[in-house]
């Protein structure tokens, strides 16, 4: 038996926060891997510099690098007052991705979406992947993150390509340039005596390495569906059905 190929992997918005620990852990179990990113931070793997919502300049990203998998983190940083930008880069930019590995044949397709894409100002508690996000998003940022997860989940199976969406929470860690920033800003500020609420809410954080490995892990999942024997059939219908 032919083992399967082992992918080689562009990791998009590779030069971020979460795109550098994702780096990180393809090269700790020695995979190859490139960045495609409008800025330039690492020197040490293949880098190709560009724009996601340049079509021409993602598909030769993917031609030059060989990638078979792409893992999507690029985004704007939530806050800013630009709902264009979010729109050009979460929406048009993803589906230029997507055309593009479609063009060329790529096999996978992971996305870093977001949990705030369900969120509806209300208390989420339990909740899981089928909760869709709510009819009015809270901002642009959020609204752009559901609108790219929805185009990447509906090109699963297009042209031979495997997708998934991921939906981390508030993620921490080194290297991260936005929320300890914001929180020792508020330190300064002496803002510590500021409460919002009763003092209860809570919040989901991950730890980046962790939200990292996710998206490795998706990516070593997302093979196509394993044809099944009759009898393998028979035996799934026969466990489910009541004894
Ligand atoms: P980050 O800003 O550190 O990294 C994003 C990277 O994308 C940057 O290197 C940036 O240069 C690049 N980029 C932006 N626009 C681009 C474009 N048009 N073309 C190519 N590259 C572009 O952000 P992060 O915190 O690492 O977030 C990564 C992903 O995780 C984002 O998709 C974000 O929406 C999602 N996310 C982040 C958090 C969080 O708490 N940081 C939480 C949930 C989801």
């Amino acid at each position: 038996m032919s083992l399967p190929q082992k992918d080689v992997y562009l990791v998009i918005g590779g030069s971020g926060f979460l795109g550098r620990h994702i780096v990180d852990k393809l090269l700790a179990r020695g995979d190859v891997v490139s960045i495609f990113d409008i800025v330039q931070r690492y020197h040490d793997v293949p880098f190709y510099s560009g724009d996601i919502s340049e079509e021409s300049q993602v598909a030769q990203a993917m031609q030059k690098s060989g990638a078979t998998c792409i893992i999507h983190t690029a985004s704007p940083p939530h806050g800013i007052d630009d709902p264009a930008l979010y729109w050009k880069v979460n929406v048009d930019g993803t589906q230029a991705v997507i055309n593009a590995a479609v063009a060329n044949g790529l096999r996978k397709l992971v996305f870093t979406s977001s949990a705030g894409v369900v969120f509806n100002g209300e208390d989420l508690v339990n909740i899981d992947e089928r909760l869709p996000p709510p009819e009015k998003s809270m901002d642009a940022y959020n609204e752009s993150k559901a609108k790219g997860e929805e185009l990447v989940l509906a090109a699963n199976g297009k042209g031979g390509l495997l997708t998934v969406a991921l939906r981390p929470s508030g993620i921490f860690g080194p290297g991260d340039r936005q929320v300890m920033h914001g929180l020792s800003q508020v330190f300064e500020r002496n803002q510590t005596n500021f409460q919002i609420g009763d003092n209860n809410n809570l919040f989901d954080w991950t730890y980046v390495t962790n939200v990292a490995h996710a998206h490795l892990l998706a990516a070593d999942k997302l093979v196509p569906p394993k044809q099944l024997s009759e009898q393998e059939t028979s035996n799934i219908v026969n466990y489910y059905l009541p004894t």
